[in-house]
């Protein structure tokens, strides 16, 4: 593929790669080394003014017009075309996001398997009939909400695109999507795929930008009809406040502090390596990272010295070194995280993984920490990191685990390891979170699964055919034909 394949600086609106209206550019940094790798839009109010018009238009033209098998066609040519460019998206994500190559790769294979997915579900998003008064026929319809919002964080642009956006068109939507500032380059890369595979103009219309600028902006707009959001709870708070000034349904998604709870009959050797990849799987900056570890009392020393042995074993390094961690993706996330590192108390650090001998020396590199004897109301148990750091708490008994697993204010996903079937049952109806995973740990995957929080990791469900509710608007048609 050409490096000109789109034009990093520029606009994707009604079809057209256009210069942001204010002509000003940002820089986008390759986290592995520091570098400025390309330019990117300052897209502001003014382009995502026109942006909204453009999907308005498509809703009003072409594109409302398809029918869902046309649409479901449209997004199984771009899952295809992502197929087509998985090596060079798998590239582009690895640069702009510092994630290692396979899990860059990953991604892409992922993406593809959302639009597979919801250009297979397009038609089969069905009514019901509603049994009512004598001379009624009820039926409901599944709508488009019309134009939808989409702002995405930079930890997993093109998985987050895949369920966000992937969802919104096969409903019928147009989506104005603002992606991270940190990185862009996979979401304008997938502008350009569904230009190619034929999605009509001003269907999917794209404006990078900093948050205060071009995503306040989207998220305030009296044209959208619907708005998505994945990333900090501070900016969820924000948008769905402007969401309720403009009284339209809000999707949050804004990460969480999951546990996986681990008893003394569980596998431990079929656990490992969830325990610790759920946690330091892109470099920790995972929504749905497995950060603490709960182990019941009996087998504490023997988890504690499987998992500090593994972590002695990570190797760190830039992504395209594709080695079991990368950068952080900012100096400011680094900071956070190293924040962190330095307010703990270091008799509590079990194992550290070693960075590769020289790594670019501006690179945001954090060595994965593992701590160990963390009370459950410790900050390092309570705040989302969002950094390569896991802590192991100590716990009695099943009535202890749920507490302690439960006593954050985040509720995204957890995990239970043990081979006794009943227990199994009782801790997933206990565990307050979106996903329970039974002797295994899912962060980030399933393309099937419905996804999304209770309390502070939001609202809503993105992924699996559940996502396609929440991106249409049920209308009742009641006819009385006596
Ligand atoms: P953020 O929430 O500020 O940014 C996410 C997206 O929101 C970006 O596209 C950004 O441009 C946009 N945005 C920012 N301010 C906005 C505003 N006022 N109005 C509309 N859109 C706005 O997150 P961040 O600053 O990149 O990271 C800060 C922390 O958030 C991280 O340390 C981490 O804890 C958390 N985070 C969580 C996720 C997740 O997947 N849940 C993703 C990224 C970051």
């Amino acid at each position: 593929m050409s490096k000109n394949w789109f034009e990093t600086d520029k606009c994707l609106i009604g079809g057209a790669w256009v210069a942001p209206i204010g002509g000003e550019t940002l820089a986008l940094e390759n986290p592995s080394t520091g570098a400025e790798m390309a330019r990117i839009a300052r897209g502001g109010p003014a382009d995502i003014d026109a942006a909204v018009g453009a999907a308005q238009a498509a809703l009003d033209g072409v594109w409302g017009q398809k029918t869902a098998l046309e649409r479901g066609r449209i997004l199984t040519d771009m899952s295809r075309a992502v197929l087509e460019h998985v090596d060079h998206l798998a590239d582009l994500e690895a640069a702009d996001v510092g994630k290692p190559l396979k899990q860059a790769r990953a991604d892409a294979v992922a993406l593809a398997r959302y639009f597979e997915f919801y250009g297979g579900a397009c038609d089969k998003v069905h009514g019901q009939t509603i049994p009512y008064l004598e001379g009624y026929t009820v039926y409901t319809l599944r709508e488009p909400h019309g134009v939808t919002g989409h702002i995405v964080p930079w930890n997993y642009p093109m998985q987050i695109i895949g369920r966000s956006v992937g969802a919104a068109l096969a409903m019928g939507n147009a989506c104005v999507l603002k992606p991270a500032e940190e990185a862009c380059l996979t979401a304008l890369a997938i502008g350009q795929i569904g230009i190619e595979a034929g999605l009509p103009e001003g269907a999917l219309n794209i404006v990078p930008g900093l948050g205060a600028e071009a995503g306040a902006a989207l998220s305030g707009h009296t044209g959208i009809h619907h708005i998505s959001f994945t990333g900090s709870v501070a900016t969820g708070e924000l948008i769905q406040q402007a969401a309720g000034r403009n009284v339209i349904p809000v999707t949050l998604e804004l990460g969480g502090k999951s546990p996986q709870v681990v008893f003394d009959d569980a596998d431990l050797d079929a656990a490992l390596p969830f325990l610790v990849n759920a946690g330091i799987q892109n470099a920790g900056q995972t929504c749905s990272a497995s950060s603490r570890i709960l182990v019941q009392r009996g087998i504490y020393d023997r988890v504690t010295e499987m998992m500090a042995a593994k972590y002695r074993d990570l190797r760190v390094g830039p992504a395209m070194h594709d080695l079991d961690v990368g950068p952080l993706i900012s100096v400011r996330q680094k900071a956070i995280v190293e924040g962190f590192v330095k307010a703990a108390d270091p008799a509590q650090i079990l194992a550290q993984a070693v960075i590769a001998e020289g790594v670019p020396e501006n690179g945001h590199y954090v060595a994965p920490t593992l701590f160990g004897g963390i009370t459950p109301d410790d900050p390092l148990a309570q705040d989302e990191v969002f950094g390569p750091i896991q802590v192991l708490i100590p716990f009695e008994d099943e009535a202890d685990a749920v507490q302690i697993a439960n006593g954050t204010a985040y509720g995204l996903v957890a995990s239970v390891w043990t081979r006794d079937g009943a227990r199994q049952m009782r801790m997933a109806k206990k565990l307050r979170a979106g996903q329970v995973f039974i002797n295994n740990y899912g962060a980030g995957g399933g393309v099937e699964l419905p996804f999304g929080g209770v309390g502070k990791s939001g609202h809503g469900r993105e992924k699996g055919f559940e996502a396609l509710y929440g991106f249409s608007v049920l209308k009742t048609v009641a006819a009385h034909h006596g």
